[in-house]
């Protein structure tokens, strides 16, 4: 099948771009890699009257310090995360490995961070990590630039607080985290997975866990931050004992939906295994000097 036909927009800058899809209306859409959007309209389950591509737009590729925090202009490609160098990319190693996670080369050279979470998908390894960072997500619209929390910016599956006249231009992480790793299981790979979770670790020097944050994705319509995750870890020890204790009692606080991938009850397993994987992964890296040493494979063998 072939997409209907659509007007196509090239704008130059993010206000133009804005502009072109308040000429054409809310059934325009901001093309960035194409990687979701032009399978689903080979599909016609998208049917845009118009594509507004931001492949022209300047200043959507960046990748840069600013001070303690990290800046993802929304057309960062997942490759060139992936193949970030060390300074760009300095105590958020986490990046590139998990940009390694998705799909398969030729879709990491097109598709880009923002599409990725302008896209919602619930699987999706940027939402999950963006979750786990508190990123904070800048839209620009015809009112202007307007800044939204990760978690009030991702909406359940495929619906985000952008506006239909809204681009998402750039996404904040605002502190590096150099235990956080962020481990998956899928039926193959480079598919999206079907549980990941994702962990940040603090060690207090006794070697008990002083912070601790969890995400999980999988399990939900949209990536979660386990609350419960302070209240199970903090003050207890980071050996295997108290962490496979603590990964089973976050997962078994989980209600997830089965669906035709796998059911609840497989999918709490799996919470279960992931979350136990990753916290091995970022006590591993806590318990080194940042940046942290160790691969990921290394640590959650
Ligand atoms: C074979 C295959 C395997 C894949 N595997 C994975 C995987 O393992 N993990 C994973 O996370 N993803 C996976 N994907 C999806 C891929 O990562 C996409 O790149 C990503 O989901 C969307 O990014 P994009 O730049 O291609 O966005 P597009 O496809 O261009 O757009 C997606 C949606 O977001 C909107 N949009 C895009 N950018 C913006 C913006 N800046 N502002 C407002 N709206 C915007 C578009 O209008 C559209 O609705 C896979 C895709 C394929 C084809």
């Amino acid at each position: 099948m072939r997409p209907v036909r659509f007007a196509y927009a090239r704008p130059r800058t993010a206000e133009e771009a804005v502009a072109e899809l308040q000429r054409h209306g809310p059934q325009a859409r901001v093309v960035a890699g194409g990687q979701s959007l032009l399978p689903l309209m080979y599909q016609r389950r998208e049917r845009p009257t118009a594509l507004v591509d931001l492949g022209t737009v300047e200043g959507l590729r960046s990748l840069h310090r600013d001070g303690d925090a990290l800046r993802v202009g929304a057309m960062t490609t997942h490759r060139a995360i992936e193949t970030a160098a060390g300074s760009e990319v300095h105590g958020f190693r986490v990046l590139p490995e998990t940009a390694r996670l998705i799909a398969h080369l030729p879709v990491r050279v097109r598709g880009t961070f923002g599409g990725s979470l302008a896209h919602a998908d619930p699987l999706a390894e940027w939402c999950l990590l963006a979750t786990l960072l508190d990123a904070e997500v800048t839209a620009l619209g015809p009112a202007g630039v307007r800044t939204v929390p990760v978690t009030e910016f991702l909406l359940g599956d495929g619906r985000t607080a952008l506006g239909w006249d809204e681009i998402l231009v750039e996404v904040r992480l605002p502190r590096p985290a150099p235990s956080a790793a962020l481990v998956e299981f899928g039926w193959q790979e480079g598919s999206l997975p079907v549980v990941a979770a994702a962990t940040e670790v603090e060690l207090a020097p006794d070697g008990s866990v002083a912070a601790v944050r969890v995400a999980v994705s999988g399990v939900a319509d949209r990536p979660v931050l386990l609350p419960g995750a302070e209240k199970v870890l903090v003050g207890a020890g980071s050996g295997e004992q108290a962490l496979a204790a603590a990964a089973r009692s976050l997962a078994d606080a989980l209600d997830p939906p089965g669906d035709a991938w796998a059911g609840g009850a497989y999918r709490r397993e799996l919470a279960a295994t992931m979350i136990l994987r990753s916290l091995r992964a970022s006590v591993t890296r806590a318990g080194l000097s940042a940046p942290a040493r160790t691969t990921l494979q290394e640590a959650s063998r």
